[in-house]
């Protein structure tokens, strides 16, 4: 697995090669055996693999935190929602819900846990959603996402492994 401070520089080396990769599963998977290939994968590499040491998700993004999420969240850090929202917050891109006022987030703690405990927002419960459905749609984000993860980065290569692409 690819060192969570050299995914920049690997990711860019395998940009082109990336990109034509999803453009190859865009016209050759079926759906529903790549999310089934994406979910077996995922679990199989997340099982041994401790993203306290990681946590590029929660370093080189604002934590985007859901308008309904925020009444919890006070409460679980036993401050006003009011409180929570000038201490930690900025409204989000486009006006649009909240994000952390950050990056890293502002809820990212020393030994790599979350300041939200079980509260954190389901978008990074769910990150880097490699084991969601409809992964075929989702190839263009999934692009972005292999510069940042480790994880969702051995996915796609051992994909194209499972495919037979090579590099043309
Ligand atoms: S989900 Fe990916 S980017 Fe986030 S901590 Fe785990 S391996 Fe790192
Ligand atoms: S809310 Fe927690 S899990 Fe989400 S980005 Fe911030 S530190 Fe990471």
């Amino acid at each position: 697995m690819i060192h969570p401070d050299k995914i920049g520089i690997e990711a860019k080396k395998k940009e082109d090669e990336n990109f034509k990769f999803r453009s190859y599963l865009k016209g050759h998977a079926d759906e529903d055996e790549l999310d089934k290939q994406f979910a077996r994968l995922h679990k199989e590499l997340f099982a041994d693999y401790d993203c306290s040491k990681c946590r590029n998700c929660c370093k080189m993004y604002k934590g985007s935190i859901p308008e309904e999420d925020i009444e919890k969240d006070a409460e679980y850090l036993g401050i006003t929602k009011a409180q929570f929202i000038d201490f930690f917050l900025e409204k989000g891109e486009h006006g649009i819900g909240y994000q952390t006022k950050h990056k890293p987030c502002d809820f990212l703690q020393e030994d790599g846990s979350c300041k939200l405990g079980d509260c954190k927002p389901d978008n990074c419960k769910k990150y880097p959603y490699t084991d969601q459905p409809e992964r075929l749609w989702s190839l263009l984000g999934m692009l972005d996402t292999i510069t940042i993860c480790p994880v969702a980065f051995e996915i796609f290569e051992r994909l194209k492994k499972e495919y037979g692409f090579r590099r043309r």
